[in-house]
């Protein structure tokens, strides 16, 4: 009969009596080597996998701050600035002339 103390013991037991039936308990010592080989893989595994989830999350909070910055600055600029949304349709900036305002000599509007 193999020996089903250990889980109890491990779960329910503080460590040195753990440690003193794994001693003289074959079955358990395997099961306790067995535990430590997944834990320890546990403590090796883990942190790799949360620093690759925390930096896929980053990357891709970067990219979307990055889009939605250059949408922003890129509309920004063509509605706000009219020179550039002129020269997009018209291929040069609109002067007040060509807007058929009255103009001075100079091209500047001309106030009466
Ligand atoms: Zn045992």
């Amino acid at each position: 009969m193999k020996c089903t103390k250990y889980e109890s013991l491990f779960i329910f037991r503080d460590e040195s009596e753990l440690q003193e039936h794994i001693k003289n308990c074959p079955d358990c010592k395997a099961e306790h080597e067995k535990m430590q080989k997944v834990s320890e893989l546990l403590g090796e595994v883990r942190p790799y996998f949360m620093q690759e989830k925390k930096n896929h999350a980053k990357v891709k909070l970067a990219c979307a701050m990055l889009a939605m910055f250059l949408c922003t600055a890129a509309l920004g600029v063509i509605n706000f600035n009219t020179d550039i949304s002129d020269t997009i349709r018209f291929g040069t900036p609109l002067s007040a002339e060509d807007l058929g305002l009255p103009v001075d000599s100079y091209g500047l509007l001309l106030v009466e």
